[in-house]
């Protein structure tokens, strides 16, 4: 899309950015639809966070995405936030609205979406073991406990990081069975229908397993939310148990198309986002 005087301008704010997959899933549906918008990276210090910010309405930016280490840091900076956004405590959206942002999550939707629309399973009713209590697990957990999930048991391998985040959902879903464990009692494994990982482990090549794969119920669904590589040495004991598995690459392309809607007010083209992204992440 050539860029012109008329061109609307959205990015994402990190650092570090440079592997960023954001920018080619957006590109792409903006050149699907013939919309003149352009998605541009910055790579922004933690110390310079709120200049950044500040600066959004002034240069008429339409809106960013914030990644690692924005992602909580932001709330400080915003003039108002979306209910989900504020029970998970982080917003990985900004929407300039005059001279107000307005902060949104969409990590914990996009993952739902995920589970709904890519995987056809129904979070309602479950028993989820959700290994790591970080940011992604917390918006993750806040959507699951919105969808009326049965139970939720958190393992982490600092406890206290897992029983502050079942101390919060406790707290604001009163109706939902949530507990705490260090990583080292996973026994609950066996017991539940979706497993989802999301710390960081797997990213690397020489990352141990988490978990004890003896433990996958066969009749699992596992979720990973690390997408590179695309099947991590997790998804790959689940596969070898006969679970049926996926990878993160959904939820990020789902938490985009969210986005995308809450920019443009314009239906996201899910599947030209989807094929930018493997061809992006194959590049990778
Ligand atoms: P975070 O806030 O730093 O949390 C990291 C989590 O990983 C914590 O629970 C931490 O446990 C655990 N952890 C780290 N190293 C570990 C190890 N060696 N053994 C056991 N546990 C370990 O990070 P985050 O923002 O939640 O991100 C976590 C992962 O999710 C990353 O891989 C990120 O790329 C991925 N993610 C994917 C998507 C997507 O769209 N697919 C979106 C968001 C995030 P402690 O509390 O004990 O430190």
């Amino acid at each position: 899309m050539p860029i012109t005087g008329h061109t609307r301008l959205v990015g994402i704010f990190g650092y570090p950015i440079e592997h960023t997959l954001s920018p080619a899933m957006h590109n792409a549906a903006f050149a699907h639809l013939g919309l003149d918008y352009a998605y541009l990276p910055f790579e922004v210090r933690p110390d310079q966070l709120e200049r950044a910010l500040h600066a959004l309405p002034a240069l008429q930016i339409v809106g960013v995405n914030l990644t690692i280490p924005h992602k909580e840091q932001a709330l400080n900076y915003l003039d108002g936030i979306d209910p989900q956004a504020e029970l998970i405590g982080a917003v990985n959206t900004i929407k300039v609205e005059g001279e107000h942002l307005i902060g949104y999550n969409t990590d914990g939707q996009g993952f739902v979406q995920a589970l709904r629309l890519k995987a056809g399973i129904e979070p309602e009713g479950k028993r989820v073991c959700l290994l790591g209590a970080g940011g992604a697990a917390r918006a993750v957990a806040v959507a699951l406990a919105t969808t009326k999930i049965q139970q939720l048991a958190i393992l982490n391998r600092t406890l206290a990081r897992a029983q502050a985040l079942a101390d919060h959902l406790a707290r604001h879903f009163p109706q939902l069975r949530v507990s705490a464990a260090p990583l080292t009692e996973q026994g609950i494994i066996s017991q539940s229908q979706i497993i989802i990982n999301t710390t960081s482990v797997g990213m690397q090549v020489s990352d141990d397993l988490l978990i004890d794969s003896q433990l996958i119920p066969p009749t699992a669904f596992v979720f990973d939310l690390v997408y590179h590589p695309a099947q991590s040495k997790l998804l790959a004991a689940a596969i070898q148990r006969g679970a049926r598995v996926m990878n993160g690459l959904g939820m990020l392309l789902y938490q985009g198309a969210l986005t995308f809607e809450i920019w443009t007010g314009v239906k996201a083209p899910v599947e030209v986002m989807r094929e930018a992204l493997i061809c992006h992440c194959e590049e990778a």
